[in-house]
Protein backbone atom coordinates (compact mmCIF):
# COMPACT_ATOMS: atom_id res chain seq x y z
CA UNK A 1 0.00 0.00 0.00
CA UNK A 2 1.27 3.33 -0.74
CA UNK A 3 1.30 5.99 1.69
CA UNK A 4 -1.46 8.11 -0.01
CA UNK A 5 -3.44 4.65 0.12
CA UNK A 6 -3.03 4.17 4.05
CA UNK A 7 -3.94 8.02 4.38
CA UNK A 8 -6.87 7.52 2.44
CA UNK A 9 -7.43 4.09 4.38
CA UNK A 10 -7.36 6.24 7.65
CA UNK A 11 -9.61 8.81 6.18
CA UNK A 12 -12.40 6.32 5.37
CA UNK A 13 -12.04 4.38 8.59
CA UNK A 14 -11.40 6.67 11.25
CA UNK A 15 -11.48 10.36 10.09
CA UNK A 16 -14.85 10.20 7.85
CA UNK A 17 -17.07 8.61 10.17
CA UNK A 18 -16.57 11.13 12.90
CA UNK A 19 -16.56 14.16 10.88
CA UNK A 20 -19.77 15.24 11.11
CA UNK A 21 -19.75 15.02 15.47
CA UNK A 22 -16.21 16.58 15.31
CA UNK A 23 -18.03 19.77 13.61
CA UNK A 24 -21.40 19.70 15.60
CA UNK A 25 -19.67 19.33 18.67
CA UNK A 26 -16.97 20.89 17.66
CA UNK A 27 -14.55 18.75 19.73
CA UNK A 28 -10.74 17.69 18.78
CA UNK A 29 -10.79 15.22 16.19
CA UNK A 30 -9.68 11.78 18.56
CA UNK A 31 -9.73 8.79 16.10
CA UNK A 32 -8.37 11.03 13.56
CA UNK A 33 -5.36 11.38 15.45
CA UNK A 34 -4.82 8.25 17.16
CA UNK A 35 -4.51 6.91 14.11
CA UNK A 36 -2.32 9.56 12.17
CA UNK A 37 -0.32 8.89 15.56
CA UNK A 38 -0.56 5.05 15.01
CA UNK A 39 0.70 5.22 11.52
CA UNK A 40 3.75 7.44 13.07
CA UNK A 41 2.09 10.33 10.37
CA UNK A 42 2.99 13.10 12.69
CA UNK A 43 6.68 12.59 11.85
CA UNK A 44 6.19 11.84 8.48
CA UNK A 45 8.48 15.38 7.24
CA UNK A 46 10.84 14.57 10.29
CA UNK A 47 14.38 13.31 7.95
CA UNK A 48 14.76 9.79 7.83
CA UNK A 49 18.32 10.19 9.96
CA UNK A 50 16.09 11.51 12.59
CA UNK A 51 14.24 8.35 12.20
CA UNK A 52 10.74 10.19 10.27
CA UNK A 53 9.74 9.05 6.57
CA UNK A 54 11.62 11.68 5.26
CA UNK A 55 8.56 13.30 3.49
CA UNK A 56 9.47 15.90 0.95
CA UNK A 57 6.56 19.05 0.71
CA UNK A 58 5.37 17.92 -2.43
CA UNK A 59 4.29 14.19 -0.61
CA UNK A 60 3.17 16.44 2.45
CA UNK A 61 0.98 18.78 0.44
CA UNK A 62 -0.81 15.66 -1.04
CA UNK A 63 -1.04 13.89 2.07
CA UNK A 64 -2.98 17.38 3.67
CA UNK A 65 -5.16 17.31 0.39
CA UNK A 66 -5.92 14.13 0.35
CA UNK A 67 -7.11 14.61 4.42
CA UNK A 68 -9.19 17.52 3.88
CA UNK A 69 -11.38 15.56 1.54
CA UNK A 70 -12.74 13.66 4.93
CA UNK A 71 -12.32 16.61 7.86
CA UNK A 72 -11.36 20.08 6.95
CA UNK A 73 -10.63 20.50 10.75
CA UNK A 74 -8.34 16.75 10.73
CA UNK A 75 -6.63 18.11 7.79
CA UNK A 76 -6.16 21.66 9.34
CA UNK A 77 -4.58 20.14 12.55
CA UNK A 78 -2.60 17.95 11.03
CA UNK A 79 -0.84 20.67 8.47
CA UNK A 80 -0.97 23.24 11.44
CA UNK A 81 1.28 20.66 13.28
CA UNK A 82 3.67 20.34 10.32
CA UNK A 83 4.53 24.03 9.99
CA UNK A 84 5.81 23.50 13.34
CA UNK A 85 7.31 20.18 12.39
CA UNK A 86 9.38 22.08 9.70
CA UNK A 87 10.43 24.88 11.37
CA UNK A 88 12.62 22.43 13.76
CA UNK A 89 13.67 20.90 10.98
CA UNK A 90 14.77 23.64 8.63
CA UNK A 91 16.26 25.95 11.29
CA UNK A 92 16.92 23.83 14.25
CA UNK A 93 18.47 20.46 14.06
CA UNK A 94 21.91 22.24 13.98
CA UNK A 95 21.12 22.05 18.08
CA UNK A 96 21.72 18.94 20.18
CA UNK A 97 18.36 19.48 21.88
CA UNK A 98 16.45 19.92 18.97
CA UNK A 99 18.32 16.72 17.25
CA UNK A 100 17.15 14.34 20.94
CA UNK A 101 13.75 16.39 20.42
CA UNK A 102 13.14 15.45 16.93
CA UNK A 103 13.44 11.88 17.40
CA UNK A 104 11.49 12.15 20.68
CA UNK A 105 8.94 13.31 18.44
CA UNK A 106 8.69 10.54 16.17
CA UNK A 107 9.07 7.70 19.38
CA UNK A 108 6.01 9.48 21.38
CA UNK A 109 3.89 11.38 18.43
CA UNK A 110 4.25 14.43 19.53
CA UNK A 111 1.33 17.25 18.66
CA UNK A 112 2.72 20.48 18.02
CA UNK A 113 0.50 24.01 18.12
CA UNK A 114 1.56 27.54 17.26
CA UNK A 115 0.62 30.55 19.03
CA UNK A 116 1.96 33.57 16.82
CA UNK A 117 -1.07 35.68 17.07
CA UNK A 118 -1.51 38.07 20.15
CA UNK A 119 -3.76 40.23 21.56
CA UNK A 120 -3.30 43.78 20.26
CA UNK A 121 -1.50 42.98 17.48
CA UNK A 122 -3.95 40.60 15.79
CA UNK A 123 -2.94 38.33 12.49
CA UNK A 124 0.26 40.32 12.37
CA UNK A 125 3.07 37.54 12.86
CA UNK A 126 6.10 39.90 12.23
CA UNK A 127 5.47 41.30 15.67
CA UNK A 128 5.48 40.75 19.23
CA UNK A 129 4.51 42.16 22.32
CA UNK A 130 5.41 39.46 24.96
CA UNK A 131 8.88 38.80 25.46
CA UNK A 132 11.47 35.72 26.50
CA UNK A 133 13.46 36.36 29.46
CA UNK A 134 16.41 34.41 29.79
CA UNK A 135 18.30 33.97 33.15
CA UNK A 136 20.76 31.28 34.30
CA UNK A 137 20.16 28.75 31.17
CA UNK A 138 16.15 28.70 31.71
CA UNK A 139 13.65 31.08 30.28
CA UNK A 140 9.90 32.49 31.30
CA UNK A 141 7.38 33.00 28.74
CA UNK A 142 3.69 34.95 29.10
CA UNK A 143 1.56 35.55 25.98
CA UNK A 144 -2.17 36.48 25.92
CA UNK A 145 -2.55 34.41 22.61
CA UNK A 146 -6.45 34.85 21.49
CA UNK A 147 -6.11 31.36 19.28
CA UNK A 148 -4.31 28.75 19.26
CA UNK A 149 -5.66 25.69 17.73
CA UNK A 150 -6.19 22.16 20.04
CA UNK A 151 -4.20 24.44 22.42
CA UNK A 152 -5.09 21.75 25.14
CA UNK A 153 -4.73 18.38 23.02
CA UNK A 154 -1.16 19.50 22.06
CA UNK A 155 1.77 18.07 23.65
CA UNK A 156 3.74 21.88 22.62
CA UNK A 157 3.62 24.90 21.78
CA UNK A 158 6.09 26.59 19.59
CA UNK A 159 5.62 30.41 20.61
CA UNK A 160 6.79 33.64 18.62
CA UNK A 161 8.07 36.92 20.97
CA UNK A 162 10.67 39.29 21.36
CA UNK A 163 14.19 37.99 21.69
CA UNK A 164 14.24 39.67 24.71
CA UNK A 165 12.66 42.91 27.22
CA UNK A 166 14.62 45.68 25.32
CA UNK A 167 13.95 44.19 21.59
CA UNK A 168 11.88 45.77 19.27
CA UNK A 169 8.77 44.13 18.60
CA UNK A 170 9.98 42.73 15.16
CA UNK A 171 13.13 41.11 16.49
CA UNK A 172 11.46 37.69 17.65
CA UNK A 173 12.46 34.82 18.41
CA UNK A 174 10.66 31.27 18.14
CA UNK A 175 10.48 29.24 21.50
CA UNK A 176 9.67 25.52 22.03
CA UNK A 177 7.31 25.53 24.55
CA UNK A 178 6.41 21.76 26.53
CA UNK A 179 2.85 21.45 28.26
CA UNK A 180 4.19 20.26 31.16
CA UNK A 181 5.98 23.45 31.67
CA UNK A 182 2.97 25.46 30.72
CA UNK A 183 0.18 27.15 32.29
CA UNK A 184 -2.70 27.75 29.94
CA UNK A 185 -5.57 30.03 31.22
CA UNK A 186 -8.24 30.03 29.37
CA UNK A 187 -9.77 33.61 27.93
CA UNK A 188 -11.92 32.85 25.07
CA UNK A 189 -13.78 29.42 23.50
CA UNK A 190 -14.39 28.40 19.76
CA UNK A 191 -17.66 28.18 19.01
CA UNK A 192 -16.92 29.11 14.92
CA UNK A 193 -18.60 28.68 11.75
CA UNK A 194 -16.36 26.64 10.30
CA UNK A 195 -13.39 24.67 11.09
CA UNK A 196 -14.58 23.37 14.32
CA UNK A 197 -12.77 20.89 15.05
CA UNK A 198 -9.57 22.60 15.38
CA UNK A 199 -10.92 24.06 18.90
CA UNK A 200 -9.04 27.38 18.38
CA UNK A 201 -9.66 28.22 21.99
CA UNK A 202 -7.78 31.87 23.20
CA UNK A 203 -5.55 31.76 26.34
CA UNK A 204 -2.69 33.34 28.90
CA UNK A 205 -0.12 31.27 28.60
CA UNK A 206 2.60 31.23 30.98
CA UNK A 207 5.58 28.89 30.18
CA UNK A 208 9.15 27.73 31.56
CA UNK A 209 12.05 25.91 30.38
CA UNK A 210 15.20 25.71 29.76
CA UNK A 211 17.09 28.53 27.42
CA UNK A 212 18.19 25.49 24.60
CA UNK A 213 14.32 25.41 23.57
CA UNK A 214 14.57 28.74 21.78
CA UNK A 215 15.29 28.21 18.39
CA UNK A 216 18.77 29.04 17.26
CA UNK A 217 18.07 31.40 14.66
CA UNK A 218 16.15 34.33 14.62
CA UNK A 219 12.11 34.48 13.83
CA UNK A 220 12.84 36.53 10.71
CA UNK A 221 14.78 33.75 9.13
CA UNK A 222 11.71 30.56 9.99
CA UNK A 223 9.47 32.98 8.79
CA UNK A 224 10.86 33.91 5.51
CA UNK A 225 11.83 30.28 4.45
CA UNK A 226 9.27 28.25 6.62
CA UNK A 227 6.37 29.95 8.13
CA UNK A 228 5.45 32.10 5.63
CA UNK A 229 5.57 29.50 2.98
CA UNK A 230 5.02 26.18 4.09
CA UNK A 231 2.15 27.18 5.85
CA UNK A 232 -0.19 28.86 3.07
CA UNK A 233 1.61 25.88 0.60
CA UNK A 234 0.06 22.98 3.29
CA UNK A 235 -3.01 25.04 4.34
CA UNK A 236 -3.74 25.72 0.42
CA UNK A 237 -3.71 22.24 -0.44
CA UNK A 238 -6.36 21.06 2.32
CA UNK A 239 -8.62 23.81 0.74
CA UNK A 240 -7.37 22.03 -2.59
CA UNK A 241 -8.78 18.84 -0.84
CA UNK A 242 -12.12 20.18 0.68
CA UNK A 243 -13.17 21.88 -2.64
CA UNK A 244 -12.06 18.40 -4.18
CA UNK A 245 -14.52 16.87 -1.68
CA UNK A 246 -17.16 19.24 -2.93
CA UNK A 247 -16.88 18.50 -6.50
CA UNK A 248 -16.73 14.97 -5.72
CA UNK A 249 -20.51 15.67 -3.79
CA UNK A 250 -21.62 17.55 -6.94
CA UNK A 251 -20.37 14.83 -9.46
CA UNK A 252 -22.55 12.27 -6.97
CA UNK A 253 -25.66 14.69 -7.38
CA UNK A 254 -25.12 15.15 -11.12
CA UNK A 255 -24.88 11.35 -12.06
CA UNK A 256 -27.99 9.98 -9.64
CA UNK A 257 -29.78 12.98 -11.60
CA UNK A 258 -28.59 11.26 -14.85
CA UNK A 259 -29.62 8.18 -14.07
CA UNK A 260 -33.18 9.00 -13.22
CA UNK A 261 -33.48 10.90 -16.90
CA UNK A 262 -31.44 8.16 -19.11
CA UNK A 263 -30.10 9.34 -22.47
CA UNK A 264 -31.03 12.85 -20.90
CA UNK A 265 -28.24 15.07 -19.15
CA UNK A 266 -29.51 17.13 -16.55
CA UNK A 267 -28.69 20.77 -17.02
CA UNK A 268 -26.71 20.79 -13.75
CA UNK A 269 -23.96 18.56 -15.83
CA UNK A 270 -22.52 21.87 -17.55
CA UNK A 271 -22.83 23.61 -14.19
CA UNK A 272 -20.44 20.09 -13.17
CA UNK A 273 -18.09 20.39 -15.48
CA UNK A 274 -17.56 24.29 -15.39
CA UNK A 275 -16.76 24.16 -11.12
CA UNK A 276 -13.84 21.73 -12.63
CA UNK A 277 -12.67 24.06 -14.24
CA UNK A 278 -12.19 26.42 -11.17
CA UNK A 279 -10.73 23.07 -9.23
CA UNK A 280 -8.51 22.64 -11.95
CA UNK A 281 -7.02 26.52 -11.94
CA UNK A 282 -7.12 26.28 -7.88
CA UNK A 283 -5.04 22.87 -8.01
CA UNK A 284 -2.61 24.19 -10.86
CA UNK A 285 -1.57 27.08 -8.49
CA UNK A 286 -0.70 24.66 -5.52
CA UNK A 287 1.40 22.28 -7.59
CA UNK A 288 3.00 25.35 -9.08
CA UNK A 289 3.88 26.69 -5.57
CA UNK A 290 4.74 23.70 -3.99
CA UNK A 291 6.84 22.73 -6.82
CA UNK A 292 8.76 25.96 -6.54
CA UNK A 293 9.35 25.68 -3.09
CA UNK A 294 10.20 22.26 -3.30
CA UNK A 295 13.12 23.40 -5.83
CA UNK A 296 14.27 26.00 -3.64
CA UNK A 297 14.28 23.84 -0.70
CA UNK A 298 16.33 21.23 -2.09
CA UNK A 299 18.53 23.61 -3.72
CA UNK A 300 18.87 25.17 -0.26
CA UNK A 301 19.01 28.23 -2.01
CA UNK A 302 18.36 30.33 0.96
CA UNK A 303 18.76 33.79 -0.74
CA UNK A 304 15.39 33.38 -2.50
CA UNK A 305 13.74 33.64 0.82
CA UNK A 306 14.81 37.22 1.07
CA UNK A 307 16.39 38.88 -1.43
CA UNK A 308 13.60 38.99 -4.11
CA UNK A 309 10.22 39.11 -3.22
CA UNK A 310 9.14 37.17 -6.28
CA UNK A 311 8.49 33.84 -4.86
CA UNK A 312 7.12 35.81 -1.84
CA UNK A 313 5.00 37.54 -3.51
CA UNK A 314 3.91 33.99 -5.68
CA UNK A 315 3.34 32.93 -1.91
CA UNK A 316 1.01 35.68 -0.85
CA UNK A 317 -1.14 35.13 -4.56
CA UNK A 318 -1.47 31.18 -3.80
CA UNK A 319 -3.00 32.43 -0.09
CA UNK A 320 -5.47 34.71 -1.60
CA UNK A 321 -6.58 33.23 -4.73
CA UNK A 322 -6.77 29.45 -3.41
CA UNK A 323 -9.10 31.28 -0.45
CA UNK A 324 -10.89 32.91 -2.41
CA UNK A 325 -10.86 29.93 -5.05
CA UNK A 326 -12.30 27.63 -2.53
CA UNK A 327 -15.29 29.80 -1.29
CA UNK A 328 -16.31 29.86 -4.93
CA UNK A 329 -15.94 26.27 -5.88
CA UNK A 330 -17.82 25.05 -3.00
CA UNK A 331 -20.71 27.74 -3.44
CA UNK A 332 -21.08 26.76 -6.67
CA UNK A 333 -20.99 23.03 -5.84
CA UNK A 334 -24.13 23.50 -3.64
CA UNK A 335 -25.98 25.55 -6.07
CA UNK A 336 -25.71 21.87 -8.43
CA UNK A 337 -26.68 19.78 -5.31
CA UNK A 338 -29.76 22.29 -4.55
CA UNK A 339 -31.69 21.53 -1.34
CA UNK A 340 -29.65 18.27 -1.40
CA UNK A 341 -26.22 20.16 -1.01
CA UNK A 342 -28.01 22.86 1.92
CA UNK A 343 -29.74 19.96 3.81
CA UNK A 344 -27.45 18.84 6.80
CA UNK A 345 -28.73 15.78 6.61
CA UNK A 346 -28.38 14.30 3.18
CA UNK A 347 -25.26 12.58 1.82
CA UNK A 348 -24.96 15.65 -0.72
CA UNK A 349 -24.85 17.81 2.14
CA UNK A 350 -22.23 20.93 2.00
CA UNK A 351 -22.88 22.83 4.90
CA UNK A 352 -19.98 21.82 6.84
CA UNK A 353 -17.29 22.52 3.66
CA UNK A 354 -18.99 26.11 2.94
CA UNK A 355 -18.30 26.96 6.58
CA UNK A 356 -14.87 25.61 6.67
CA UNK A 357 -14.64 27.63 2.93
CA UNK A 358 -15.01 30.71 4.82
CA UNK A 359 -12.20 30.43 7.60
CA UNK A 360 -9.34 30.51 4.79
CA UNK A 361 -9.27 34.36 3.93
CA UNK A 362 -9.13 34.79 7.40
CA UNK A 363 -6.39 33.05 8.45
CA UNK A 364 -3.72 35.78 8.32
CA UNK A 365 -6.10 37.79 6.52
CA UNK A 366 -6.12 38.25 2.98
CA UNK A 367 -6.20 42.20 3.26
CA UNK A 368 -3.35 42.00 5.17
CA UNK A 369 -1.80 39.54 3.11
CA UNK A 370 -2.64 42.07 -0.05
CA UNK A 371 -1.24 44.82 1.85
CA UNK A 372 2.40 42.98 2.52
CA UNK A 373 2.14 42.39 -0.96
CA UNK A 374 1.27 45.88 -2.08
CA UNK A 375 4.71 47.32 -0.78
CA UNK A 376 6.69 44.20 -2.13
CA UNK A 377 4.90 44.82 -5.67
CA UNK A 378 6.87 48.42 -5.62
CA UNK A 379 10.24 47.15 -4.43
CA UNK A 380 10.60 43.87 -5.85
CA UNK A 381 13.10 43.44 -8.63
CA UNK A 382 11.84 41.65 -11.65
CA UNK A 383 12.48 38.28 -12.59
C1 LIG B 1 -9.28 28.14 11.88
C2 LIG B 1 -8.27 29.08 12.44
C3 LIG B 1 -7.24 28.59 13.19
C4 LIG B 1 -6.26 29.43 13.71
N1 LIG B 1 -5.25 28.91 14.48
C5 LIG B 1 -4.32 29.73 15.00
C6 LIG B 1 -3.29 29.20 15.83
O1 LIG B 1 -3.22 28.00 16.07
N2 LIG B 1 -2.38 30.05 16.34
C7 LIG B 1 -2.41 31.38 16.09
O2 LIG B 1 -1.53 32.09 16.58
N3 LIG B 1 -3.38 31.92 15.32
C8 LIG B 1 -4.33 31.13 14.78
N4 LIG B 1 -5.34 31.66 14.01
C9 LIG B 1 -5.37 33.09 13.87
C10 LIG B 1 -5.15 33.57 12.45
O3 LIG B 1 -4.09 32.98 11.83
C11 LIG B 1 -5.12 35.09 12.39
O4 LIG B 1 -3.87 35.55 12.71
C12 LIG B 1 -6.10 35.71 13.28
O5 LIG B 1 -7.34 35.09 13.08
C13 LIG B 1 -6.23 37.17 12.96
O6 LIG B 1 -7.24 37.69 13.76
P1 LIG B 1 -8.07 38.95 13.34
O7 LIG B 1 -8.80 38.65 12.10
O8 LIG B 1 -8.86 39.42 14.50
O9 LIG B 1 -6.96 40.06 13.19
P2 LIG B 1 -6.31 40.85 12.05
O10 LIG B 1 -5.44 40.06 11.16
O11 LIG B 1 -5.62 41.94 12.76
O12 LIG B 1 -7.49 41.40 11.15
C14 LIG B 1 -8.59 42.14 11.67
C15 LIG B 1 -9.11 43.12 10.64
O13 LIG B 1 -8.15 44.17 10.48
C16 LIG B 1 -7.74 44.28 9.13
N5 LIG B 1 -6.30 44.57 9.14
C17 LIG B 1 -5.51 44.59 10.21
N6 LIG B 1 -4.26 44.93 9.88
C18 LIG B 1 -4.24 45.09 8.56
C19 LIG B 1 -3.24 45.46 7.63
N7 LIG B 1 -1.97 45.68 8.01
N8 LIG B 1 -3.58 45.54 6.34
C20 LIG B 1 -4.83 45.32 5.96
N9 LIG B 1 -5.83 44.99 6.79
C21 LIG B 1 -5.54 44.88 8.08
C22 LIG B 1 -8.08 42.95 8.52
O14 LIG B 1 -8.35 43.07 7.15
C23 LIG B 1 -9.34 42.56 9.26
O15 LIG B 1 -10.46 43.17 8.68
C24 LIG B 1 -6.32 30.83 13.47
C25 LIG B 1 -7.38 31.33 12.69
C26 LIG B 1 -8.35 30.48 12.16
C27 LIG B 1 -9.47 31.05 11.33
Amino acid sequence: MTLLEQVHAIGRDAIAPHAHAVDRDARFPVEAFTALREAKLLSCYVPVEHGGMGLSIVDLSRVCEALATYCGSTAMIFAMHQIQVACIVHHALSADYFRRYAVELVERQHLLASATTELGIGGDVRTSRCAVIVQDGRFTLEKQAPVISYGEAADAILVTCRRAPDAAPGDQAHVLVKKEDCTLTPLSGWDTLGFRGTCSSGFALAATGAAEQILPVPYADIHGKTMHPFSHGVWASLWLGIATDAVTRARGFVRAEARKTPGTLPPSALRLAEVDTILFSMRAGVQQTIAEYHTLLTDNEEGAFTSNYGFALRVNNLKVTSSQLLVDVVSRAMLICGISGYRNDSKHSLGRQLRDAYGAALMVNNDRILGQSSVMQIVRREG
